[in-house]
């Protein structure tokens, strides 16, 4: 599976751009916001003969979701999301304002993921895992094939997500990140919703939140 990496809007959001030999590709926190990211996104996939088939959030804070409607419109894709991130998808126009920024209401999602499911697009299957405590109903994508998972604001390099918005809970986050995350082959490559690609067992060695 190659992966391709665009950080996208003023929030510098990581979007996610998973393609495999299938040619056929999933987009994890499409945060395209204004006409020049639309483009960068469409020159990537058609540069690569990409086909859009699944688009996927970690959860709905509007810099993971301002691309949703360019999707939407662009490749007819919904996206696919924990039901719990409603209110926070509901909320993220208005959200918009208080950050400056504008956005059109996001669309309605394709339908609602949870802990466990397998979420497929080529050959490729991607498990979600629950990792609230930044937001209600953050999830995180595993490709145990590939070594890899995706983790939205949950955990960073050397960080993890903010708990002080709605939905949010510290102690919540912290215990989700040991049991669901740091349970994943140390080796695994994780891929963050904001800065650099760390490990798994770079973060449970030197992570400050945890050693
Ligand atoms: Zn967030």
């Amino acid at each position: 599976m190659e992966i391709y990496k665009l950080v996208f809007s003023p929030i510098d959001v990581n979007t996610y751009i998973l393609a495999d030999q299938t040619g056929e590709c999933a987009i994890i926190d499409c945060g395209c916001y204004d006409r020049e990211e639309f483009q960068q996104l469409e020159k990537l996939i058609s540069s690569k003969n990409l086909k859009p088939v699944l688009l996927l959030n970690t959860h709905c804070h509007l810099d993971h979701i301002f691309g949703n409607r360019f999707m939407l419109e662009r490749y007819n894709l919904r996206t696919l999301s924990n039901e719990l991130e409603e209110g926070n998808r509901k909320n993220a126009a208005q959200h918009a304002m208080l950050f400056g920024l504008t956005m059109e209401n996001p669309p309605e999602p394709a339908g609602f993921i949870k802990h466990n499911q397998i979420i497929k697009f080529g050959n490729t299957e991607l498990k979600a895992l629950d990792v609230p405590g930044h937001t209600a109903g953050s999830l995180a994508f595993y490709s145990e094939i590939n070594g890899c998972v995706f983790t939205g604001d949950a955990l960073f390099a050397g960080s993890i997500g903010r708990t002080d918005l709605p939905g949010g809970n510290y102690e919540t986050l912290i215990s989700n990140i040991k049991n669901n995350l740091f349970s994943l082959p140390p080796e695994t490559v994780v891929y963050s919703g904001h800065g650099n690609e760390t490990t798994i067992e770079r973060e449970m060695k030197s992570n400050p939140f945890f050693s």
